[in-house]
């Protein structure tokens, strides 16, 4: 395990460890593939994910959400992956190496976070931003859902710092 990186904050002046963004490699619709299906159907790269279902395509990218901390000068991070209509992901392709490209589109959010129970899709906003960064996303504020809930009003240190835990726990086990 990496050891953390420490650092003096510049809001409190105190020491603090700097927190891993939790971050997943492909959506979960990549995930739920057989291996078989993966090279057969799928196409995946760092921001890029394509699933050639029979009769439907899926089209997912790489984007950022920040998860607000209400008792810490740092937020958390999230690596997601949202999915894309057609026309929004040509649009997002086409310009992947424009660094001056703002636009907004609809997406869905394409990972299960272990930290809650999805019965449904969560819709969200999707911001390209100029610089050649991902994308942030944000849920849409009047879907109710703990997630969303959470967005908005924030989860405390503690929470956050659990699920750090859990996340590398999941990683460590895998490799
Ligand atoms: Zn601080």
């Amino acid at each position: 395990m990496p050891k953390p990186i420490k650092y003096i904050c510049s809001c409190c002046g105190k020491e603090h460890e700097e927190w891993p963004a939790l971050t997943y490699k492909s959506p979960q619709n990549y995930d739920q593939l057989s291996d078989g299906e993966k090279k057969k159907i799928a196409e995946l790269s760092d921001d890029f994910c394509i699933i050639y279902y029979a009769g439907q395509t899926g089209r997912f990218i790489r984007c950022t959400l920040t998860q607000k901390v209400t008792d810490h000068c740092e937020d958390l991070q999230y690596g997601l992956w949202v999915s894309l209509s057609e026309k929004s992901f040509q649009d997002y392709s086409d310009n992947f190496d424009n660094e001056n490209h703002k636009a907004g589109y609809f997406g869905w959010l394409s990972n299960a976070l272990p930290d809650y129970t999805f019965d449904e899709s969560i819709p969200m906003d999707v911001f390209a931003q100029p610089g050649n960064q991902r994308p942030d996303i944000a849920p849409h504020t009047d879907f109710d859902h703990p997630f969303v809930h959470d967005y908005y009003n924030g989860i405390t240190k503690a929470e956050a710092e659990r699920r750090i835990r859990d996340m590398m726990e999941r990683t460590n086990g895998k490799d």
